[in-house]
């Protein structure tokens, strides 16, 4: 792209992220989603290089606090690998509600063990009859002197069984609705915490999704998040802040799926040329190339409301816009670079398949692209 409006710093990040997604994590990633294994070793990638503090502030022992670096690093990451992208973007999403609405012990406590990445964090809204339905959730809260007590078993959560601390929300007041739900962080190691069934799924298929299993599992009231009824509120505004990453997670698989097809099209030839020469493939690269150009500057743009600590409506708006547009270019370019390597794009050896398959869940999670539409028309009927 001729306009960077990244720092000369900022590119420098960018250059390290790429170069090591390039050289440790693009020859691994077939393997990560043939095995269906969570991959440690770019964990260890990850804490190493310093990537999980790109979202924590300096008081919590991470240097830059950056939503543009942070989404910055999730595309590239995702250009060649949309698991590992994953583990970067549900560290965040795991780590917001801390964030948002942690107490200064709260955020001690916890806060640099994620930055560090020596803790994994995970999210738990979903249960069996509650997806996009969120504040129908069944699990329950019961306060009992100086604990909760925490019943209730939910599904589809990123990270089961393998982060180190989990954000769960349930009804502190089983007969209220919206505003009858707390939020409570709940370490693995807590006695009747458990992890239950593993998911086998399409695509990001290193990632873990599963059930997480809550039996009179006992906290200290300290792990509560903000006050009793405020958990619903906080699930949407770390939604609102963790969508991009999303996007992020969508424009790296388009792109990642746009350079490997423009390669592929250069050396592959039909009727005497490379069929990069064939007008009606490059018109396809050219449409891959300008959706990806119009979701980055999107994805910018967010990045920027955010890093301005805007936290209001008009990043409610803006982030189901870009987590929309990003992720629904995400799966129409990855479907096309299946297309313009013929056959070879859909058999394993080449990895257009993989990206088409892990794009898939980009329009389902963190609010489905239908929920989505109905948020930004909700907030143009409130304009
Ligand atoms: C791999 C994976 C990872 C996930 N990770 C997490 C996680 O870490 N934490 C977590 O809490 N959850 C997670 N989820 C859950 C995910 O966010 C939900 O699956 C998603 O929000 C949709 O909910 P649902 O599956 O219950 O679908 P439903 O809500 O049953 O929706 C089914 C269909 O109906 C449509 N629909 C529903 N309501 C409306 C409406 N009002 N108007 C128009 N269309 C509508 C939906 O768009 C969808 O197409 C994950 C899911 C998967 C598959």
């Amino acid at each position: 792209m001729p306009h960077d409006p990244l720092t000369a710093e900022q590119r420098e990040i960018r250059g390290l992220v790429r170069s090591l997604a390039r050289v440790r994590i693009e020859p691994r990633a077939a393997e990560i989603d043939r095995t269906a294994e969570f991959p440690w070793d770019v964990v260890e990638l990850f804490r190493e290089n310093g990537l999980f503090g790109l979202m924590f502030d300096e008081e919590h022992g991470a240097s830059v606090a950056s939503a543009l670096m942070t989404l910055v690093a999730i595309e590239e990451v995702a250009k060649v690998c949309a698991t590992s992208a994953l583990i970067l973007a549900v560290q965040e999403l795991g780590s917001l509600g801390i964030k948002l609405a942690g107490s200064d012990e709260q955020k001690q406590r916890f806060l640099p063990k994620l930055a560090s990445g020596e803790w994994l964090a995970a999210y738990a809204l979903t249960e069996a009859g509650s997806g996009s339905d969120s504040a129908a959730l069944r699990s329950e809260a019961r306060r009992d002197g100086d604990d909760y007590v925490l019943n209730g078993t939910k599904r589809f959560i990123t990270n089961a069984g393998v982060a180190h601390l989990y954000i769960f929300f349930a009804k502190t007041d089983p007969a209220g609705g919206h505003d009858g739900i707390g939020a409570f962080v709940v370490e693995a190691d807590t006695p009747g915490f458990q992890v239950g069934r593993i998911e086998p799924k399409m695509g990001i298929r290193g990632s873990t999704t599963g059930e997480l299993l809550f039996d009179d599992c006992r906290v200290p009231a300290a792990n509560r998040l903000g006050a009793e009824g405020e958990g619903f509120p906080l699930a949407m505004r770390i939604l609102d802040r963790s969508r991009p990453g999303i996007a992020a997670q969508g424009l790296g698989l388009a792109q990642g799926a746009t350079d490997y097809a423009l390669a592929y099209a250069k050396e592959r030839e039909t009727f005497g040329e490379s069929i990069a020469k064939h007008q009606l493939v490059a018109g396809m690269l050219a449409d891959m190339e300008t959706k990806c150009a119009a979701a980055r500057t999107l994805l910018y743009r967010c990045a920027q409301v955010i890093d301005s600590g805007d936290d209001g409506s008009e990043l409610t708006k803006l982030s189901a816009i870009t987590k929309l547009f990003c992720t629904d270019v995400a799966m129409e370019v990855t479907t096309d670079a299946v297309q313009v390597l013929g056959g070879y794009g859909y058999i394993q050896e080449y990895p257009v398949e993989r990206m088409m398959r892990d794009a898939k869940i980009t329009q389902i999670y963190e609010g489905t692209n239908q929920i989505q539409r109905l948020v930004i028309a909700r907030e143009m009927l409130r304009d």
